[in-house]
């Protein structure tokens, strides 16, 4: 189903380009490299990340690349590295895409999620957006780098990662076992998003640059543990219940940083009234604008997360028996942290909320620890991606993003390396709903985009002068 302009912008590449049909061949094996990626089926759990590696190492070493399948000490599970090396003149560029899928609801599925199956111009099956349709978009600009012998000033890295969905192995045991392989001066990852319009026209690019951070706070209320039959005040459980009670009354104040002020901004000036001037209220100065505006957006799961810290309660744990009170109760509580804020003091401010002083509040200990700065906006890699975003999605705007969930960046973002985050592909809020759901898609002319604009992002980056 192309369109016009899409016919048009891709023409010009080819144009540009020069080689029309070497091109095209270029953007279809993205699509065949996605299929065999979805249909290495790696539900995390358990993983089974290596099925990745196996898909991946014969095309990567068949062009030259250093190959490295990093064994972790869970046997199926496998992180892959390929190297192609530069003159040395600039330190390595990575690009990372997690190789491990979340599972699947197989029952609500039209489509048999595990045969990369393709229909209506669209590629099916779990991990199409998140993040084999990445991971197929950043091999293929990478390998097309090695198929066209660019010259490099740096080494450009590939790595397939275990373990983003969940796990041990991820990309911080990655980085305490196998630095130097995997250390950059940056970085590419999952993150931002490239919004199209309900006709089909890219509405915003975003990039992330900082990722929120998660921390598991515990809540535990005790009292007398005794015979049922004798209830006193003191009852863990009711005590824990009217802690619960008051934290789900209670909304966290707004936390703009600028990443989030400009990405409202670019909302704001993207979208008609009234909910531009609700975009710009909520950024702006005027506190109780901002309030009015926040109750409007704050219906949007996704924009409310993006503006505060937040609070989900996600276990409660307390008694054994019928005819036992016990003596305590617990709660988990997610937080999700925006950078720069302190959970030592939001922890603090919750407990003022619940105002009692008999619940024990337990933060992990490294909760305390600084969390990551934004990646800067002033680097090489985020001006080529903001260029070429540009130049793939003509009238689109560009903004930074704060991501909402977190992502395995951590690991270089922790050590000063500035990583940016995209979904490389064009897509629309009914494709984005699908992702960890049923029938994941991802069209093809999306990925056709996404790896011309990533591989000319790559050039501008990485080419010698
Ligand atoms: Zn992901």
């Amino acid at each position: 189903m192309l369109r016009f302009s899409r016919v048009a912008t891709f023409a010009a590449l080819l144009a540009t380009a020069g080689v029309a049909g070497a091109q095209s061949a270029d953007a279809d094996s993205t699509v065949a490299l996605l299929r065999d990626l979805i249909r290495a089926n790696t539900s995390n759990p358990p993983g089974n990340e290596r099925r990745i590696a196996e898909v991946l190492a014969p095309r990567f070493k068949a062009l030259g690349f250093d190959v490295q399948i990093v064994q972790t000490p869970d046997s199926g599970k496998a992180h892959f590295i390929a190297r192609l090396k530069g003159d040395g003149s600039k330190r390595p560029i990575l690009l990372a895409a997690h190789a491990d899928v979340v599972g699947v609801e197989r029952e609500k599925w039209t489509l048999d999620p595990f045969a990369g199956e393709v229909k209506d111009g669209y590629v099916f099956g779990r991990g199409a957006i998140d993040f084999k349709g990445g991971m197929a978009v950043f091999a293929r600009a990478v390998l097309m780098l090695a198929e066209r012998k660019i010259p490099l000033a740096r080494d450009v890295i590939f790595l397939a990662e275990a373990d983003e969905e969940g796990g041990t192995y991820n990309t911080s045991w990655l980085a305490r076992e196998h630095w130097p392989d995997m250390d950059a001066e940056l970085a590419l990852n999952e993150g931002g998003w490239i919004m199209k319009r309900d006709d089909g026209r890219v509405r915003y690019v975003s990039i992330s640059t900082a990722d929120k951070s998660s921390i598991a706070l515990t809540l535990t209320a005790r009292g007398t543990s005794t015979h049922s039959s004798m209830p006193r005040p003191d009852n863990a459980i009711f005590a824990l219940s009217r802690a619960m009670a008051k934290l789900s009354a209670y909304e966290p104040p707004l936390v703009i940083t600028p990443a989030t002020k400009q990405f409202f901004t670019t909302l704001a000036r993207t979208s008609s009234a009234p909910m531009s001037d609700y975009y710009r209220d909520l950024v702006g100065t005027d506190a109780a604008r901002a309030k009015r505006a926040d109750s409007v957006i704050g219906k949007d799961p996704l924009l409310h997360a993006l503006v505060r810290n937040t609070i989900a309660p996600v276990i409660i744990q307390g008694g054994f028996r019928n005819n036992v009170i016990p003596g305590s109760a617990q709660a988990t509580i997610n937080l999700r942290m925006v950078p720069g804020s302190d959970a030592t003091a939001f922890v603090a401010d919750l407990r003022r909320v619940v105002g009692d002083s008999t619940i024990e509040w337990k933060l992990p200990t490294t909760a305390g620890a600084r969390p990551s700065a934004p990646s800067s906006e002033d680097t090489e890699l985020y001006r080529a991606l903001e260029r070429e975003a540009r130049a793939e999605f003509p009238g689109a705007e560009v903004t930074p993003y704060l991501f909402q969930a977190g992502t395995d960046a951590g690991a270089w973002r922790s050590r000063g390396i500035p990583v940016y985050g995209i979904y490389p592909y064009p897509i629309d809020a009914d494709e984005l709903s699908r992702m960890h759901g049923n029938d994941e898609k991802v069209s093809i002319a999306s990925l056709k985009q996404g790896t011309a604009m990533i591989y000319r992002t790559l050039m501008a980056v990485a080419k010698k002068p």
